[in-house]
């Protein structure tokens, strides 16, 4: 199953999979929150044709922003690295969580990593959530940093991947990292010049999205929901209904994928695998 996921992943060779790495920092979720929205596993912005961009991105740009976020990605993993063990705990805490609440609202059907399922009472659930969440305050604990301590990471993570102070790994334009967390104690990398990832993201994505022919483009967001729902079933369980949004929301999808034709995204699947994404123009 991962050797799919890999290779479904491999060939969606746009830009934007760069970005997939930075977006594994995240240690994992926390509870689910209540989701009253019902969205369904359509994604919001496909129903409109996107505009184009008021500011295009030129080629010169687009080759600097790629290679701030190149210098992102390196940093990464040794800033994960540092709590790897802490992070570990936080991550399997989040993702029991997420299987419990899952399971709530799917008439108590619990997913084992594993894919397997099994019924459990409702009350037990409730216990066994209270259980796991009084843990996660306890594991948060240990990941929450100062700014300061971001600060000292972010040097010492420079130094580390370059190997000398001379060579650190930096923003071609010279544009200062800032670290921070967010209220899930992910950590996230701010460029002083091009911004965070999300904003580096959407704008290689549009550009991608501008000089690739629209059925190609649109099957590479087809293959990249698709191993995003794949790994999310393999750390959650299948949810009652997919969401594109808590996709994004959860690290699975680095930002919006939208269709340049304006068609609509459809998940379907219930089982742990195979799931299958459709688009209402491309089929
Ligand atoms: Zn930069
Ligand atoms: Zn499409």
């Amino acid at each position: 199953m991962m050797f799919s996921v890999l290779r479904r992943r491999a060939a969606y060779a746009l830009t934007a999979a760069a970005l997939a790495l930075f977006m594994q920092i995240s240690p994992g979720p926390q509870p689910l929150l209540a989701d009253e929205t019902g969205g369904g596993a359509k994604s919001s912005k496909s129903e409109t044709k996107p505009e184009a961009s008021k500011e295009a991105v030129s080629e010169t740009d687009a080759v600097e922003l790629q290679a701030c976020c190149d210098a992102m990605n390196k940093l990464v993993p040794k800033l994960k690295f540092k709590d790897m063990a802490a992070h570990e705990n936080f991550s399997e805490i989040g993702r029991r969580i997420k299987r419990i609440a899952n399971a709530l609202k799917n008439g108590g059907v619990l997913f084992s990593p594993d894919g397997t399922a099994e019924n459990v009472p409702l009350e037990k659930l409730d216990k066994m959530l209270a259980d796991e969440n009084e843990r996660l305050e306890e594991a948060k604990k240990a990941l929450s940093r100062t700014q300061k301590e971001l600060d000292e990471m972010t040097a010492a993570a420079q130094y580390i991947e370059s190997g000398s102070p001379e060579k650190p790994a930096i923003c071609p334009a010279k544009g200062v990292y800032t670290l921070t967390q967010d209220e899930k104690l992910r950590y996230r990398i701010k460029c002083g010049v091009h911004g965070g990832s999300e904003e580096i993201r959407a704008k290689l994505y549009e550009k991608a999205m501008k000089n690739t022919e629209p059925g190609r483009f649109c099957r590479g967001n087809m293959s990249a929901i698709v191993g995003a729902c794949e790994r999310y079933a393999i750390d959650y369980g299948v949810p009652a209904e997919w969401r594109t949004e808590e996709l994004i929301e959860e690290g699975y999808l680095e930002g919006e994928y939208v269709c340049p034709a304006g068609g609509v995204y459809e998940i379907k699947g219930g089982g742990a695998k195979d799931f299958t994404c459709s688009c209402s123009v491309h089929k």
